[in-house]
């Protein structure tokens, strides 16, 4: 495995694992905060990738008001 380490165009989106279909994905948005928020402990939060968030309706976090 090669890590390539050049400019990451970033636009909103990042890598991380789709929790909806259980895989990477390189549109993830986080769309969960974490459940326990306080404690430090516990989940990091749930990211969606493009296609599951079209599919099941998902506002991003940063999207939502
Ligand atoms: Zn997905």
């Amino acid at each position: 495995m090669t890590v390539e380490t050049r400019q990451n165009t970033d636009a909103g989106s990042s890598f991380a694992w789709c929790s909806w279909h259980q895989g990477y994905t390189r549109t993830a948005r986080l769309v969960r905060l974490p459940a326990d928020q306080g404690s430090g402990a516990g989940a990091p939060g749930l990211f969606a990738c493009a296609p599951c968030r079209y599919a099941l309706d998902l506002v991003p976090v940063a999207d939502q008001s």
